[in-house]
């Protein structure tokens, strides 16, 4: 088994505009951390950064699919796939406390946390652990746009893939409570290797 760790709008240049996420690059190392304690040596765990900014090309469309950032995240997911491995991936991104398209009727809440699933919700079950073992009071479950590319191109090949949004705010979503959601994604991480042994 290999697990993934991609993100692909955490460059952040300044911090006067918002062209990227900005807890993303701090999220996902610190997921990629809490994998690599709760995973056996044998599994690695690869942390993709992108050091581009969004505004010279979304990293995560289908018009990006053949830069180098992306070539290489698909040849780590097919190589590792022809070895006869799973592959487990986590695109990973955050989002401001702001009402905007993860604000959703009846209650317009603003999520703590997003997952963008696929059709059929397979990680429902996840969600559910992840909000209750991190306390979360609101988390959003949501099915992904088949423009989220990096995740659309991983399962295209036979990987697991989701995408997580973290809100930027630390008032929202406290250190902690991130490291609780971590710690809940590294556990599912280490059943499914356990699973497939
Ligand atoms: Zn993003």
């Amino acid at each position: 088994m290999e697990v993934l760790v991609t993100v692909p709008h955490g460059f952040c240049p300044t911090r006067m505009s918002r062209e990227c996420d900005t807890r993303a690059g701090e999220s996902g190392s610190k997921l990629a951390e809490a994998l690599r304690e709760a995973l056996p040596e044998s599994v690695p765990v690869k942390l993709f950064f992108a050091n581009t900014e969004r505004k010279i090309g979304d990293l995560n469309r289908r018009a990006t699919r053949y830069t180098n950032w992306r070539i290489n995240i698909q040849n780590t997911v097919e190589k590792a796939l022809a070895e006869g491995k799973s592959v487990l991936l986590f695109d990973v991104h955050s989002f401001p406390a702001e009402c905007t398209s993860f604000c959703k009727p009846p209650h317009y809440k603003i999520p703590q946390i997003v997952l963008l699933d696929e059709n059929d919700y397979p990680h429902a079950e996840l969600m559910k652990r992840v909000k209750k073992s991190a306390s979360l009071d609101y988390a959003n479950l949501l099915r992904a746009s088949h423009r989220n590319d990096i995740t659309v191109q991983a399962r295209k090949a036979g990987a697991e893939a989701m995408l997580w949004e973290f809100n930027e705010s630390k008032n929202v979503l406290s250190e902690q409570k991130f490291r609780a959601v971590a710690h809940e994604l590294a556990q599912y991480a280490l059943d499914k290797f356990k699973a497939i042994k």
